[in-house]
């Protein structure tokens, strides 16, 4: 089968041939004659002179003419095509042919300058693979030393906070002692209206003070996964009582419209008091920050669509949170632009601390606002034994 096809196969590659005798002469040549760089001329010339690559190579010639070795090859050799000057590839081969006393062998040339070119372009892309390889990993190996910096760097902030916080808590706490004993008339007689005033100021800034202080323990808690939760079931209307007495002032100061509502038969919720406190109390206390006087504030509990999750929801009518600001709301210090329109204190902290604290208890937290009509801010928190 193979011999009633080679025509066909040998005419895709350009091939030529030159028969030998027994002393390494030419008989006969064919094929594409341009690649021997010889024709019938040659005939009774010894190969070795008419292709100088083989000279060096006449040991292992008679090998093959001998039938010792059934074949010999050279390494690709390039050289100037006879017919059209190009630089081509060849693969010189000389195949043994004991069957036949007058040729005992055949030379063969094959033009492979395709296969050479392009073995050329994969071993020249393979190099390029291979710097580019290098550079990545030095780039790689750089990366993991800026990482490491910036790992230590972020361990050293951590534990300067820590410090700073532990140690700004206990003066803190003192100077709120005896600022609350200064505000007992009883004990400290009679106060001025400018002494209370200014005994006030104080109250409230320490009161700042020590509530940036438990934040920035908080973040740190949560930065290094140490905060735990003292789980409890509890029924949470009594948070939001606590919470709202808590802002009372501040409400009546600012003269806005609280509603609050709490769907019938609620179920126990299992949660850290204390935490849902604080959560409340973040999205509470921001909603009267951040709603101009007059204005409407909602709060909401009720059973999520999910059975299994309670929700609290707080909506107010305040200044709302540009879009493209959004994204970054519970960012650690991150306070949106539009904060400055009702000159509101704060230090970009309690939100995310809230999230962080809401999904410790495996609940969610998410808002919706648009700037000048109000925000709303929901999270969950599980049902106490819930059953399905
Ligand atoms: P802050 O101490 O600044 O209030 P938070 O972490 O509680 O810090 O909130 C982060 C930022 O989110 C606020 O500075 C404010 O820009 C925005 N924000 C939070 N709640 C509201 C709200 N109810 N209305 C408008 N903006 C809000």
């Amino acid at each position: 089968m193979i011999t009633k096809y080679l025509h066909l196969i040998l005419a895709q590659k350009r091939i030529a041939y030159a028969a030998l005798n027994a002393d390494l002469c030419v008989t006969t040549v064919g094929g594409d004659l341009d690649l021997l760089g010889f024709d019938a001329r040659a005939c009774g010339t010894q190969l070795t002179e008419l292709v100088p690559e083989l000279i060096g190579s006449e040991e292992t010639l008679s090998h093959v003419l001998h039938g010792k070795e059934s074949y010999f090859t050279l390494p690709r050799i390039n050289r100037d095509n006879v017919a059209s000057g190009e630089l081509c590839y060849l693969d010189f081969s000389v195949l043994a042919n004991p069957s036949e006393d007058d040729v005992r062998a055949v030379f063969v040339v094959e033009d492979v300058t395709l296969l050479a070119r392009t073995e050329q372009v994969l071993t020249q892309q393979r190099n390029e693979l291979s710097l580019l390889r290098d550079a990545l990993a030095t780039q790689n190996m750089a990366l993991a030393t800026v990482n490491t910096e910036l790992r230590q760097l972020d361990q050293l902030k951590s534990r300067f906070v820590t410090i700073a916080a532990h140690e700004l808590r206990s003066p803190l706490a003192t100077i709120s002692g005896y600022v609350d004993l200064l505000e007992e008339e009883d004990i400290c007689g009679e106060l001025t209206a400018m002494q209370r005033d200014s005994i006030g100021v104080i109250h409230r800034s320490t009161e700042r003070l020590l509530h940036m202080v438990s934040n920035l323990l908080d973040l740190t808690r949560i930065e290094a996964g140490r905060l735990d939760l003292a789980l409890q079931s509890v029924d949470v209307i009594a948070h939001v009582h606590q919470v709202l007495r808590e802002l009372q002032p501040l409400v009546a100061e600012k003269q806005h419209e609280l509603t609050v509502s709490f769907a019938d038969d609620l179920p126990m919720v299992l949660c850290d008091p204390e935490r849902n406190i604080q959560i409340l109390h973040n999205l509470i206390s921001n909603a009267i920050k951040y709603t101009p006087p007059g204005g409407q504030i909602s709060v909401a509990v009720s059973p999520d669509q999910d059975a299994a999750f309670l929700r609290f929801a707080v909506t107010d009518t305040g200044i709302g949170i540009p879009k493209e600001e959004q994204v970054r709301l519970f960012e650690a210090f991150y306070r949106a632009g539009n904060v400055y329109e009702v000159s509101a204190s704060g230090s970009g902290l309690g939100l995310g601390i809230a999230r962080s604290l809401v999904e410790l208890h495996g609940g969610a937290l998410w808002f919706e606002s648009a700037p000048n009509q109000g925000s709303h801010f929901a999270y969950t928190l599980p049902v106490a034994d819930y059953t399905m």
